[in-house]
C-alpha cells in the first residue's frame, strides 16, 4: 500500500473570459461522508471527463465517480484557447512538425479524439460550442512565410490537406492586413472551452456523478484503494489521475513534468460599427506560424481573444501581477492587429497551466495495480487530453483497443535537469524563443 498526499491542489485566479461568457452555474455538489464506487476519476477536464464517458460505454451500470478540486471549467480545460488540433504541433520545435512516422501514428490518433469528442457534441446538443471549420496559420513577416513553407513541406510529405493563403486573403478572413500569409488546415475543431467541458459534464450526469470544490488530499492505494478529500472519502477498485501537471503535486512522477504558463485577454464585445470597421469574417481561429506567437480568435460573440507568452513556474501557479503584466503583451498585439480598432478595452484577462515533458511524452499508464495516471498533455490536452482520457479507460477496463498499446509503447518522461540549471535552463529558452517570434508575438 503507498499513500500519496497532495502537497499542493490548484487554485486557478479569476478572470477566464470563457467562463465568464456561460451563464452561472448551479450550485455545486461537494464530496461528503465515506462512499464506495466502481471508478473513481480525479480532475474533471478533457482527461478527466472523456475517461468517464469512454467508462459508460465499456461499463455500463457501474458506479462513475469523479471528483475535481474546483468548478467544472474552471481549471486549464475551460481556460485554453479551443484548438482540437489534428495535426503535428511541436510547440518545442521552430515549425510545429516532428518525425514522420511518430506525426502520421500522432495524426490518426488526435483525429480519433475529435471524433469522439464530436460525437458527444451531437449528443448532448453542444453544436453552439463546436466549430469544426479547421484554424488559419499566420505568418506576419518573411520568417514566418519560411517557417510555414517548411511545415507545409512536412505536411506535403504526411499528404495532409491544406490551402496556402496570401495576404489578401488573409486580410478578407481577418479584417486585418498584418499578415503576410498563412494556411487553412481544415482538420482542426475549434470550440468555447469552458461551454464545451461544462456540457460534456452536464451530459454525462446521471451516467456519472461528479463532484466539485472538493480537493482529493490524500490517495491510498491497496485491493482497494481510497481517495480522501476534506469531508468525505471514496472506496474504488480503480482510480484513474487526471489531474495533468499537478500528478507531481502527489509525488508522480517527481522532477520529471514541466510547469508552463500561458496567458490570454477578451476584449469586450464590439460595437456594430466596429465590426464593419474591421471587415472580415465573423468568426475565425489563428495559430501564429512561430510556435511563440500569439493566438488570435474571433468570437461570433463579436469579441477577440488573444493568447500569448509562455513562463515557467516550477511552483504550478500564476499570480494577479503576472496576468496583468503579461496581459500588456496582449494589448499590443491587439492594437498592432486591430489599429482600426483604438477603443477596445480587455474585458478579461487570465493563465493557465500546461504541462510538458521534455521529451514530449505523456504520464500515461498504470502506476500499481487499479492505480493509472493520463496527465502531462505537452500543452495541447484539448485534443491530447481527450485522447489519453479515452484509452486510460480503455486501458482500465481491458477493452483490447490497439491505440492503448500505441500509448503504452512511448517513452516515460524524461527527468529534468537539476535546479538551479532546469529553471534558469527553461526561462532562458522561452525568452530566446520569444525574441525569435519576432511580429509572430
Ligand atoms: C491560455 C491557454 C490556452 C491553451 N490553448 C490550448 C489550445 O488551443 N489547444 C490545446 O490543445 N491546448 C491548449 N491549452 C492547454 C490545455 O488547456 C491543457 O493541455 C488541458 O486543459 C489539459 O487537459 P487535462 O484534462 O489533462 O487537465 P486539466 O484540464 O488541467 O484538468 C485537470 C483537472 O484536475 C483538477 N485537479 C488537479 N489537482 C486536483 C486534486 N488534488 N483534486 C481534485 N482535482 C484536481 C483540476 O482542478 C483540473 O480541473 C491551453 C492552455 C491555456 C492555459
Amino acid at each position: 500500500m503507498t499513500t500519496f498526499t497532495a502537497r499542493k491542489v490548484p487554485s486557478d485566479l479569476a478572470g477566464s473570459g470563457w467562463y465568464e461568457l456561460l451563464p452561472a452555474p448551479d450550485a455545486p455538489r461537494e464530496l461528503e461522508g465515506n462512499q464506495t464506487a466502481d471508478w473513481v476519476i480525479v480532475g474533471a477536464g478533457f482527461a478527466g471527463l472523456s475517461a468517464a464517458r469512454r467508462l459508460t460505454q465499456l461499463c455500463p451500470g457501474d458506479r462513475i465517480v469523479v471528483v475535481d478540486a474546483q468548478r467544472v471549467g474552471w481549471g486549464a480545460a475551460g481556460r485554453n484557447s479551443g484548438f482540437m488540433i489534428d495535426l503535428p504541433h511541436e510547440l518545442q520545435s521552430d515549425d510545429y512538425a516532428g518525425g514522420r512516422e511518430a506525426d502520421l501514428a500522432q495524426i490518426r490518433m488526435n483525429r480519433a479524439a475529435i471524433a469522439f469528442a464530436g460525437e458527444m457534441v451531437s449528443e448532448f446538443g453542444l453544436e453552439e460550442h463546436w466549430n469544426p471549420g479547421g484554424k488559419i496559420h499566420g505568418a506576419t513577416d518573411g520568417k514566418g512565410l519560411e517557417s510555414l513553407k517548411a511545415f507545409q513541406r512536412h505536411l506535403d510529405g504526411l499528404g495532409e490537406p491544406y490551402s496556402d493563403l496570401n495576404a489578401s486573403d488573409m486580410k478578407r478572413i481577418t479584417g486585418t492586413d498584418y499578415y503576410a500569409g498563412g494556411m487553412h488546415a481544415p482538420g482542426c475543431a475549434q470550440i468555447q472551452p469552458a461551454g464545451y467541458i461544462r456540457g460534456l459534464a452536464d451530459g454525462l450526469k446521471p451516467a456519472i456523478e461528479i463532484y466539485e470544490n472538493s480537493a482529493v488530499l490524500k490517495i491510498e492505494t491497496g485491493a482497494t484503494h481510497k481517495v480522501h478529500t476534506g469531508h468525505g472519502s471514496i472506496s474504488s477498485p480503480k482510480v484513474i489521475m487526471t489531474v495533468n501537471g499537478h500528478a507531481e503535486s502527489f509525488g508522480l512522477y517527481d522532477r520529471r513534468l514541466m510547469h508552463i504558463f500561458t496567458f490570454a485577454s477578451m476584449t469586450r464585445r464590439l460595437t456594430t460599427a466596429e465590426q464593419s470597421a474591421l471587415g472580415g469574417d465573423p468568426e475565425w481561429g489563428l495559430i501564429p506560424a512561430h510556435p511563440m506567437g500569439s493566438t488570435v480568435r474571433r468570437l461570433k460573440q463579436g469579441r477577440i481573444t488573444v493568447r500569448s507568452v509562455f513562463t515557467y513556474n516550477p511552483n504550478l501557479e500564476t499570480t494577479a501581477a503576472q496576468v496583468e503584466k503579461l496581459g500588456r503583451v496582449q494589448d499590443r498585439a491587439f492594437a498592432a492587429r486591430f489599429p482600426m480598432l483604438p477603443d477596445v478595452a480587455m474585458d478579461h484577462r487570465w493563465g493557465g497551466h500546461l504541462c510538458l515533458s521534455l521529451n514530449s511524452v505523456p504520464a500515461f499508464g498504470e502506476i500499481e495495480p487499479g492505480f493509472y495516471t493520463a496527465c502531462c498533455q505537452n500543452g495541447l490536452g484539448v485534443g491530447k487530453g481527450t485522447l489519453s482520457g479515452m484509452l486510460i479507460a480503455d486501458l482500465a477496463a481491458g477493452s483490447g483497443e490497439p491505440m492503448v498499446e500505441e500509448m503504452l509503447s512511448l517513452d516515460m518522461p524524461k527527468k529534468l535537469y537539476p535546479e538551479p540549471f532546469m529553471t534558469m535552463g527553461a526561462r532562458t529558452h522561452l525568452w530566446w524563443t520569444h525574441r525569435q517570434a519576432g511580429r509572430d508575438l
